[in-house]
């Protein structure tokens, strides 16, 4: 029998209330202990959602003087969250009595739970599918509203119904192949090869849709790596004030002396930017910079998107030349800073996404591009801009069509895991076209149905050999 465990549920950190979470077979008796009751409560009669009025006491070492007055809250199996008998305290939010408290559960009998052993106990339990344990997880670290929807429509089982559908195809469709191929005596139905394409190339499309815009819903779920480039003295740091909303970096008139990464995570419209303020990028002999000049190439190749900075005051000098030249452009919005200084005329705020490289050469402002060549004109200084600056992000991440409501592949295992259903589809399909027999198709079938199985945590087994034997006639 597993142990009974427990841990504060809250944040370790001084809150108003405190939640201490035990589960297990001996959560009551635990509770029992420790916890009296203003009214009587009957242990033997808990109904679901039972909640008491009473104080906590730590009965061996002070049997007097209470810990806290608390609020009990009784969950008994299986209508709790981990499936078990579960029990919350919530104790007023000091840290001191939290750890007292804590310290009281131990020794009532509890043991300390491991990270995420609630919700892998509620798993084990069958009350939650691994995607659905893995969106509590990241709706616990959402730092948008987007990514708490998104984590929300997971926990309700988005993605495991999508994968579900596409799962129950296939498993229809091996099991056709199994018994015909095992039972040659139960007079099965031949399987056409056109059926057996079609389910596999819905399979396919399927699959392929979650997997092509997984790289746009990560960015949406976890944030934007953002690398703010640009020389010296355009105004990165400024923008970076502008968009945090307080002076995070030094911003100083001397070029050259944002010398080490800043990084700061902003909210710009429904985006998440974990912004990087880049030492500016130029040819230095002063070796810390450099060190800064390195660390601010290597932002730039890892980050998802790019902010290249320039001064729209003044014409493109060979090193704006040299940073746009660095850039990818699949990953580059280009930002004309200091547009305050520009004349009126040139300025018609319209945000253009594409990249500029062989537009700036021929720009008709000072050597500047044109307005509509493909820069977003701002002014970090007077604050304006900044909602073109999210359009044309938008736009160029794809980001505007996410809908936190579909389902979505949220980390690295299920799109690792997913890709492996497909590759398995895949393989399956050439099979078929190099005119293998069914039983070869039948197994890279099954491995399919085996990856979108692990990806809710199931095993495949149990399902196909029902399948199976569903097909057969009634007393059989
Ligand atoms: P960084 O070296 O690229 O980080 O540039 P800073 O943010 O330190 O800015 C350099 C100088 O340009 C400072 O004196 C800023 O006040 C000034 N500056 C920044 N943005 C603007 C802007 O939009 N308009 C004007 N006129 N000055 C700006």
């Amino acid at each position: 029998m597993p142990t009974t465990i427990a841990a504060i549920a809250t944040a370790q950190a001084p809150g108003g209330i405190g939640v201490i979470r035990i589960s297990g077979h001996a959560a009551f008796s635990v509770a029992q202990a420790l916890f009296v009751p203003k009214k009587p409560l009957d242990y033997s009669q808990l109904r679901a959602h039972t909640m008491s009025y009473g104080t906590l006491h730590d009965f061996p070492s002070s049997p007097e003087q209470p810990i806290d007055d608390i609020i009990c809250l009784f969950f008994p199996a299986p209508h709790s969250y981990t499936g078990e008998n579960v029990v919350e305290f919530q104790c007023h939010g000091g840290m001191a009595v939290m750890q007292r408290a804590l310290q009281a559960v131990f020794a009532a009998g509890a043991q300390p739970a491991g990270p995420g052993e609630f919700t892998r106990r509620a798993y084990e339990n069958g009350r939650l599918n691994l995607t659905q344990a893995e969106a509590v997880m990241q709706l616990i670290a959402a730092t948008s509203e987007q990514a708490a929807r998104a984590a929300q429509a997971a926990m309700g089982g988005a993605l495991s119904q999508a994968i579900d559908q596409t799962r129950a195809t296939l498993i229809a469709l091996q099991a056709h192949i199994s018994a015909w191929v095992d039972y040659p005596e139960e007079d099965i139905e031949a399987l056409e090869g056109s059926e057996l394409t079609a389910v596999l190339n819905t399979a396919r499309q399927d699959l392929h849709a979650l997997i092509t815009k997984a790289p746009r819903d990560t960015l949406m779920l976890q944030g934007i790596n953002t690398a703010l480039v640009g020389r010296p003295n355009v105004g990165k740091s400024s923008l970076l004030n502008v968009l945090a909303g307080y002076d995070r970096a030094i911003v100083t008139p001397t070029p050259g002396t944002t010398r080490d990464t800043v990084t700061e995570t902003v909210q710009l419209g429904s985006l998440t930017l974990r912004l990087t303020d880049t030492a500016g990028i130029r040819n230095t002999s002063d070796s810390i910079e450099a060190a800064g000049v390195r660390r601010s190439r290597a932002a730039l190749a890892q980050a998802d998107l790019i902010l290249a900075v320039f001064d729209a005051s003044a014409p493109l000098t060979d090193d704006d030349h040299a940073i746009l030249a660095d850039c990818d452009p699949a990953r580059t919005v280009v930002i004309f800073n200091k547009s305050d200084l520009c004349p009126p005329a040139t300025l018609d705020g319209s945000p253009l996404v594409n990249h500029p490289t062989k537009q700036v050469s021929r720009g008709p402002h000072l050597g500047l591009p044109s307005q509509t060549a493909g820069g977003v004109y701002l002014s970090a200084l007077h604050s304006t801009g900044i909602s073109a600056l999210s359009q044309a992000i938008e736009t160029l991440l794809n980001t505007a069509s996410f809908n936190p409501n579909e389902a979505m592949l949220a980390n690295q295992r299920q799109q690792n895991t997913a890709a492996q259903a497909l590759a398995a589809i895949d393989e399956a399909l050439a099979a078929h076209t190099a005119g293998y027999p069914l039983d070869a198709i039948s197994v890279c079938i099954e491995d399919a149905i085996t990856q979108l199985f692990s990806l809710t945590g199931e095993r495949a087994a149990d399902a196909i050999v029902g399948e199976v034997f569903a097909r057969f006639c009634v007393g059989k």
